[in-house]
């Protein structure tokens, strides 16, 4: 039998010559949008703190607050001792924010979804996701052991059909897409889903993990039919880390008597707690921080006459892998930090460079990039 070491370096090499190998580049958070790699400072286009929240004074003093009073680390599961009193308050603020019932906060968005989908359904169900949906949502659907089926990103009609052929045969049935899709930018049709979900008497989930202080901005108009569970995390906009669920009272409860992501791993520090709650504050209290951010996004698709950034991340789709790493060295030769993005974690042929727009990114800054992109023939 060869040795675990062997195969471990016959896999690195399958992925090597496809150029599908993933490496960790230390990396140092600077001020703002800046880092330090490999000796030199980069502007970043990669990361999702879309409103420099985890650089910010105020969440940074929250969290060392806490730290002081609560120490490291919560050293138990919620549900053991580490429920300490900064989750009650987080929560009611996530619900208050997402006009929710109430809310449950988990160890990241990822432990999130593991946790509700295999909490909501089961054996006897049905899952109908966009085919988009992030790997943390599929996972959780298998683990789920429901019957899973996709449909085309973004397409209701598609949704529909999955729907007519499969629901009856099925006990409860949940709907899942992102609100705003992580590797594309665009944005799911939550009000057209969540009238499917009634009229076939179905639930929809989303992730609004890149969508926190983006999504309630732009509700306006359509009420408060959004989905009957709404994920996401803190870990993105909010400059902080957890992941989070909103719902009903019921379903909270439900979760948190039966969510294994929950029950089995421990509550988070306490200075992430405090940071979290501080930055929600600050996004409630400062929509202005949106507003720049997409007025940064919208500056750079106008630039490059892409369509217009409908949220703070656009792709540059640039098909093959070569191409896309190729590119993303020219901006680190720039100074920008802009990650390629590679199959599985997008379509194959679909490689591309995944650009995220902040409101402490420098308008020159844009242009420049975009200037790069422009001169090295790649848009
Ligand atoms: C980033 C992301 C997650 C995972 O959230 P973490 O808090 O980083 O674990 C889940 N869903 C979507 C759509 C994401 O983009």
């Amino acid at each position: 039998m060869p040795a675990i070491d062997d195969i471990a370096k016959a896999q690195l090499a399958l992925m090597e010559s496809k150029g599908l190998r993933r490496i960790l580049k230390e990396t140092a958070p600077q001020a703002g949008v800046r880092v330090q790699r490999g000796g030199r400072e980069l502007i970043s286009f990669s990361g999702n703190d879309y409103f420099g929240l985890s650089q910010d004074v105020r969440v940074i003093h929250a969290a060392g607050e806490a730290l002081e009073r609560y120490g490291a680390g919560a050293g138990a599961s919620r549900l053991v001792t580490g429920n300490i009193p900064l989750y009650g308050e987080l929560e009611a603020a996530l619900a208050e924010y997402k006009a929710t019932e109430a809310a449950c906060v988990f160890g990241s968005g990822y432990l999130a979804n593991i946790g509700v989908i295999t909490t909501l359904v089961g054996k006897a169900d049905l899952i109908i996701a966009d085919k988009y949906s992030h790997a943390c949502m599929l996972d959780g659907a298998q683990l789920s052991g429901a019957t899973l089926v996709r449909f085309a990103h973004n397409n209701i009609e598609h949704c529909r059909l999955l729907l007519e052929s499969y629901r009856t045969e099925h006990q409860n049935c949940l709907i899942m897409t992102e609100t705003v899709f992580s590797m594309d930018g665009d944005r799911a049709p939550v009000v057209e889903l969540a009238a499917l979900a009634r009229e076939f008497d179905a639930w929809l989930l989303t992730d609004d993990a890149h969508g926190l202080g983006f999504s309630e901005h732009k509700r306006n108009g359509h009420g408060n039919r959004a989905a009957d569970i709404q994920i996401g995390t803190l870990s993105k906009g909010a400059g902080s880390y957890g992941g989070y669920v909103c719902a009903s009272q019921a379903v909270i409860e439900w979760l948190h008597t039966a969510a294994r992501s929950l029950i089995f791993s421990t509550a988070l520090p306490p200075a992430t707690l405090a940071a979290s709650i501080a930055s929600l504050d600050i996004l409630r209290n400062e929509p202005q921080r949106m507003q720049k951010a997409l007025e940064n996004a919208r500056l750079f698709t106008k630039y490059l006459s892409l369509p217009q950034a409908q949220s703070l991340i656009v792709p540059v789709v640039l098909g093959e892998v070569e191409r896309a790493l190729e590119a993303s060295l020219m901006l680190e030769e720039a100074g920008f930090l802009v990650a390629a993005i590679r199959p599985p974690t997008v379509p194959q042929a679909s490689a591309r460079l995944r650009f995220t727009f902040s409101s402490v990114h420098e308008k020159a800054d844009i242009e420049r990039a975009a200037h790069v992109l422009k001169q090295g023939d790649f848009a």
